[in-house]
């Protein structure tokens, strides 16, 4: 009640799968703009999911870095679960300009600025052990400055993976990595990296790369376009616990580099070879986090261009 009053809330700007989000600013500075998301009232999770939610997402308060979404604060009230108050990002999200093919035009060079941006927010994640574990592009949303920040933490894991029901109707799983539909125990930051490579490859193609139709259907799609996981290829594979063994005959070899120098060329030999780190089967031998800013792609030609001259949505 009192954290309500330290805010104005002003008119509705969108409203998504799980929130209604209104404009707003801080009551002592009203030059300060910050996004108001008002969590949907769910019918099926409980009163115990919802202050885990709160918990996990005042933790990422903590987190501060420019390419993490500011969280200012966050309040339950008695009509909805949840209220976040958020960093005011203006300028959409990665995906709006991705598939508005009819406005927007951009080269290699924005993308490597895009790709750095993501990718020094998904460091930070890893190195303070958070996960993200939702990341697409409409998750990656831009500041006035051109600046992309990763948002939509933590509420990946409260709102939508224990009703499956409802996921497989209004989720995405197109940026999900195979260890997540074997339901691998145990998984790390390399369930992230997965999903950065799918965005990675869609910032180049202009479309999603692995867009499967149901859960099946992706881990076929993850198949034909990457390979299929084997024993040789991920030890320990055939043992995770929704594991479905595929005939020798109907095995896919995993893609060489020229079949990613075909689709992906655009980004040069090295945002290849990152590319194809990202897509590594096995979660133990993907690059992590700092093997993809440790890669020799940021320092080759083109240099990444500078926020302030990225593509603006149409
Ligand atoms: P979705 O992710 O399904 O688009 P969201 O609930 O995250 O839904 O957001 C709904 C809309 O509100 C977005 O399309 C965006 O235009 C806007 N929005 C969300 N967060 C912010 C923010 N921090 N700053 C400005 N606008 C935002």
């Amino acid at each position: 009640i009192e954290t309500r009053n330290k805010y104005v809330k002003g008119k509705e700007i969108g409203s998504g799968t799980y929130a209604f989000v209104y404009k707003g600013h801080l009551r002592d500075e009203p030059n300060t703009l910050v996004a108001i998301k008002k969590m949907k009232v769910m019918e099926n999770y409980k009163d115990g999911l919802t202050m885990d939610a709160v918990r996990e997402t005042k933790y990422l308060q903590e987190l501060s870095h420019p390419n993490i979404i500011k969280l200012y604060d966050v309040f339950t009230s008695k009509d909805t679960n949840m209220n976040l108050v958020l960093e005011f990002l203006p300028r959409g999200d990665l995906e709006q300009l991705i598939h508005d093919t009819g406005n927007v035009r951009y080269n290699s060079a924005d993308t490597k600025a895009w790709m750095g941006m993501v990718a020094r927010g998904i460091w930070f994640c890893h190195e303070n052990f958070v996960l993200h574990r939702d990341l697409k592009p409409n998750n990656l949303l831009i500041a006035a400055d051109g600046e992309v920040k990763l948002a939509d933490f933590g509420l990946a894991r409260s709102f939508s993976e224990p009703h499956l029901a409802m996921s497989t109707e209004v989720i995405t799983r197109w940026y999900r990595p195979p260890e997540l539909f074997y339901r691998a125990r145990q998984y790390s930051g390399a369930v992230d990296i997965w999903s950065v490579g799918c965005i990675f490859a869609e910032l180049i193609l202009r479309n999603a790369f692995l867009p499967g139709q149901t859960d099946i259907d992706q881990v076929e799609v993850i198949c034909q376009r990457i390979g299929t996981p084997t024993e040789e290829n991920w030890p320990g594979v055939s043992k995770l616990a929704s594991y479905v063994p595929v005939a020798k005959d109907k095995v896919r070899p995993v893609q060489p580099k020229s079949y990613y120098m075909q689709l992906f060329g655009t980004v040069g030999p090295f945002g290849v070879d990152l590319l194809m780190s990202m897509f590594t089967l096995d979660p133990r031998k993907r690059v992590t986090a700092k093997g993809i800013l440790d890669h020799e792609y940021w320092a080759k030609d083109p240099r990444p261009t500078d926020k302030e001259n990225l593509p603006k949505k149409g």
